[in-house]
């Protein structure tokens, strides 16, 4: 079949890899695209966001399947799009409904929800400017730390973890008056849990779901997680706390009800659902739900994914996902994300990238780089991911790490302390 992917990260580089894997996939075109995909199928110059030049393409290159992989455009109704055309209604689209996209676009909603329907997560209340004096008493029946969060989309910036009282109501106080725009025009506040991180993946058919394998991402720019938070720095997969009795807490208590309340709710949802966990004292909790793939957890994920993605997401388009099995390749695989310096805050683009081809045993996926007269050049924050699989996740991350030392750009920097905490 031919396949339209939409994006153009290492997430997409990562999905590309392994969709262009199948026997089922003909021909795969990826829009934008980067670098890296252009390798792998052919990048069509369609920016994400916009359906009608997709729903063209589609038509005129008699597409079977597009498959998102960013938020941004589910959030604005991709899905729906495509299905309240005439001329694209049959094409399946791997991905939630504008409604289930709320489920990450809306963390008012994604609370909402996980109460209704008994799903372990922070307590919280939600406020808005007309309950900013109310906010400031719920605030004061937390304890410290306080997490204030922007209800809407706020590229991963939109989550305060405030040291104290008084700092928590100035925030709150800003937040309701602008801080992220329209974005935290609500704000839900939180009570904080201690424990460590995990990435659960699953793809669902809106009935059925069938769990991937789960990860651990690396959020902050310094090593020993400070500094800034990034769009990611690393992940490892396997992650050791998520034993087989840990993964049945939550597939029971966590991804079922999930499945099941989406339904129940009549909300339409075909594609990957994230969820951010924390492992508080051995029970798993909800931070968030993401509507699409992480990045850079994909680049680490799709590496221990044995089936046939492709196969996958024609079970996710047909209804019947419970008649196909996921393999894991019992390997460890890591990504060790290579950075512009400056980054999270102002960097240069523009430097040319040298030593990709002496990468060996490795797989390199790009994220932000372009082309300029024929050299690769750096073109983002997050430049380049060096996966790599390992007999233990030591094994693993050391290939990373070796082969990240041969790829040269100005101001290159990575974290060497990923997986460490494991
Ligand atoms: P992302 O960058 O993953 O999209 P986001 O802006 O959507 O993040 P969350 O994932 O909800 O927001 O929160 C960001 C981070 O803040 C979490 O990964 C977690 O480390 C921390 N965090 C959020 N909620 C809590 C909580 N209740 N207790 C402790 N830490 C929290």
């Amino acid at each position: 079949m031919k396949i339209l992917l939409l994006g153009g990260g290492g997430r997409e580089h990562a999905l590309a890899w392994k969709i262009a894997q199948s026997s089922k996939c003909e021909k795969l075109f990826i829009a934008p695209g980067n670098v890296g995909t252009a390798a792998i199928g052919e990048n069509v110059d369609i920016e994400v966001n916009d359906f009608d030049e997709q729903k063209e393409f589609v038509v005129a290159n008699h597409i079977n399947m597009v498959v998102v992989g960013p938020e941004a455009p589910l959030v604005k109704g991709v899905y729906d799009e495509f299905k309240n055309d005439p001329r694209t209604a049959s094409v399946p689209v791997i991905g939630p409904s504008k409604q289930g996209a709320v489920l990450e676009g809306s963390k008012d909603f994604a609370k909402d929800f996980m109460k209704r329907h008994n799903i372990p997560t922070a307590a919280y209340a939600t406020f808005d400017g007309t309950t900013v004096e109310e906010g400031i008493k719920f605030l004061e029946t937390l304890k410290a730390p306080y997490v204030l969060k922007a209800d809407g989309l706020c590229a991963g910036k939109g989550v305060l973890i405030v040291p104290t009282l008084e700092e928590a109501k100035k925030e709150f106080r800003e937040m309701l008056g602008g801080m992220f725009g329209n974005a935290s025009a609500k704000v839900v506040v939180e009570e904080f849990l201690s424990g460590i991180e995990c990435s659960v993946f699953v793809l669902t058919d809106g009935k059925h779901y069938q769990i991937l394998p789960e990860a651990k991402d690396y959020k902050r720019i310094g090593e020993h997680d400070t500094g800034l938070n990034t769009g990611g720095m690393g992940s490892v997969t396997p992650v050791p706390f998520a034993t087989q009795e840990w993964m049945k807490k939550v597939e029971d208590r966590i991804i079922r009800p999930t499945v099941d309340g989406l339904a129940a709710d009549g909300i339409d949802y075909k594609g990957f659902i994230f969820f951010g966990l924390i492992n508080v004292d051995g029970e798993p909790m909800v931070i968030e739900y993401n509507c699409r793939m992480g990045d850079p957890e994909t680049e680490s994920v799709m590496l221990r994914l044995k089936s046939d993605i492709v196969d996958l997401f024609e079970g996710v388009a047909e209804g019947n996902l419970d008649t196909k099995t996921v393999e894991f390749d019992p390997r460890a695989a890591v990504c060790v994300m290579l950075v512009s310096g400056g980054y999270p805050g102002n960097y240069t683009k523009g430097y040319p990238i040298s030593g990709i081809d002496s990468v060996e045993g490795s797989i390199v996926f790009h994220s932000g780089t372009a082309e300029k007269d024929g050299q690769v050049v750096t073109n983002g924050g997050r430049v380049i991911a060096v996966s790599s699989y390992g007999t233990n996740k030591e094994e693993a991350l050391q290939k990373s790490f070796t082969e990240a030392q041969k790829i040269n750009f100005t101001g290159k920097y990575f974290r060497k302390d990923i997986g460490q905490d494991l």
